[in-house]
């Protein structure tokens, strides 16, 4: 077991269960090393989780506080918890595309709109994976899956035109950014940001799925080769080039620049107290 597994996860849940060659475990393995060169232990983090691969292969893998929410439901569920917990305390969660842009996407849109804190790894595995391969919101145009034989032909929502990391920065969050697993350093860099942000964080993560996608899609299972096609399909912010789906980088960073939800929130209950303290007093 490597220095940060022993650390941060919990020696039962390893190995993963996930499918050999999946992306997921690199894009967790990107954020705790964030959270550790941050100086941040066990018991400074609460670790959400929802359905879905990301959901069940992240799920009780953090050695401190962490909790499940049904599909979609984690950020609302957070909205509460942050409430309830110390202010210093992170929320950080791994979940799915179909979790966040699809179910959960209007809980997602009042977490944003509101600023609360937590920072959200979307890893996405361009689909409906865990239930066999159907095409979700974020599959690109004409790939085939189990439910798109002849091609994905609905609109996604990673589009110039209309792409759901503007829809959030418009609902108000506070961080967002877009990789793809293989980009190592600049993943963590990336996620380092995101938690030090006391307001709400999204990094967009795609990431190869070995079983469902490269079979449906690509006709092979072959990590190597799943790995490219995305790889090839992805370049950072301001060096794009034909062919590239995945414009990787920060795309906004207005970390720190508003009251973060429960702050607010409060704020607000302290000044309800003073005035009927000052109400009952005269
Ligand atoms: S089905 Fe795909 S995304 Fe899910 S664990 Fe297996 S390889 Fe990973």
């Amino acid at each position: 077991m490597d220095y940060l597994a022993e650390k941060y996860l919990r020696p039962r849940k390893i190995p993963s269960t996930a499918c050999s060659g999946c992306g997921l475990g690199v894009i967790q393995k990107a954020l705790v090393k964030a959270i550790d060169e941050l100086g941040y232990g066990v018991s400074d983090i609460i670790w959400g989780t929802s359905i879905g691969c990301a959901g069940r292969q992240t799920f009780a893998t953090w050695k401190g506080d962490g909790f499940a929410g049904t599909h979609g439901r984690v950020y609302a569920i957070a909205r509460g918890l942050r409430l309830a917990i110390p202010p210093e305390k992170k929320l950080v969660f791994t979940v799915g595309d179909g979790d966040a842009f699809g179910i959960g996407f209007n809980h997602l849109l009042h977490a944003a709109r509101t600023n609360t804190q937590m920072t959200i790894a979307v890893c996405d595995n361009l689909g409906y994976q865990s239930t066999g391969g159907q095409f979700g919101w974020t599959t690109p145009s004409g790939v085939k899956t189990d439910s798109s034989p002849y091609g994905m032909f609905e609109p996604n929502w990673v589009r110039d035109d209309m792409d759901v990391l503007h829809i959030l920065r418009e609902a108000g969050a506070t961080f967002l950014a877009r990789h793809v697993s293989m980009d190592g350093p600049r993943l963590e860099a990336t996620f380092k940001k995101a938690l030090q942000n006391n307001g709400f964080s999204l990094v967009h993560v795609i990431y190869p799925c070995t079983t469902n996608f490269g079979n449906n899609a690509l006709g092979t299972r072959r990590a190597v080769d799943i790995f490219r096609w995305i790889k090839e399909r992805a370049a950072p912010l301001g060096e794009e080039r034909e062919g590239v789906i995945w414009k990787t980088g920060i795309y906004y960073d207005a970390s720190n620049s508003r009251p973060e939800f429960s702050e607010l929130m409060r704020e607000k209950v302290g000044e309800i107290h003073r005035r009927y303290q000052n109400e009952g007093a005269s």
